[in-house]
């Protein structure tokens, strides 16, 4: 097999409080399947070209920070674009990075079951931004089905248990409501999440 390449759009150095504990290095790559009204990273995504590294390369220039991971219990978030379209990559990089380093990544699940799945053993924590669980607003907000991201929660919520998944739940203007996301929190409880976040998207005037 060829060695797993990473679109590699920006890394983002000591991150604190925004991918879960510890400091953390954002490593940003291109591609998602979705097209969200509101992407902070649209324009990244679109004409940023991406360099393409080696899990290797990519330790070499994250490792500078070895030290405040360990220290903090912090490490790598894979995040972009859509972390899970790399899941071979996540895998090859967890083999060599260092144990003590938490791998995260942000994803939306909107990908195949097995990109899901594979990357059980490889990520300590899965940041799942499900958007809304309403499926017409989850379609007229991210131009997708809802219907991939339910159910890979649930195999996720199955295959790596509830307390490795934080589900992002955003009150989104111009698409949903205080109760749609109180719905659907509610509608998360009852699948099994334990860890919600909820929060609202700061738009552009
Ligand atoms: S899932 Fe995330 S990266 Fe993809 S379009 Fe939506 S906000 Fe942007």
């Amino acid at each position: 097999m060829n060695e797993p390449l990473y679109p590699l759009l920006s890394l983002v150095r000591l991150r604190m409080g925004t991918d879960g504990s510890g400091v953390t290095t954002l490593v940003a790559g291109a591609g998602c399947p979705l097209c969200c009204r509101w992407c902070i990273n649209a324009r990244l995504l679109a004409e940023a070209p991406a360099e393409m590294v080696t899990a290797e390369a990519l330790l070499k220039r994250v490792k500078i920070d070895d030290l405040y991971f360990r220290a903090t219990g912090g490490g790598i978030c894979f995040g972009g674009g859509e972390s899970l379209l790399h899941t071979d990559f996540i895998r090859c990089f967890r083999e060599i990075a260092p144990a003590e380093w938490r791998i995260t990544v942000e994803t939306s699940l909107a990908v195949p079951a097995d990109n899901v799945l594979g990357a059980v053993d490889a990520v300590d924590v899965f940041i799942v931004d499900c958007k809304d669980m309403d499926p017409g607003i989850y379609h007229r907000y991210t131009g997708g089905d809802s219907s991939l991201m339910t159910e890979n929660l649930r195999r996720l919520l199955q295959k790596a248990g509830p307390d490795r998944i934080l589900v992002r739940v955003p009150l989104i203007p111009q698409y949903n409501t205080a109760e749609d996301q109180a719905r659907s929190a509610e509608l998360l409880r009852k699948m099994g999440v334990k860890r919600l976040d909820l929060f609202s998207y700061v738009v552009p005037d």
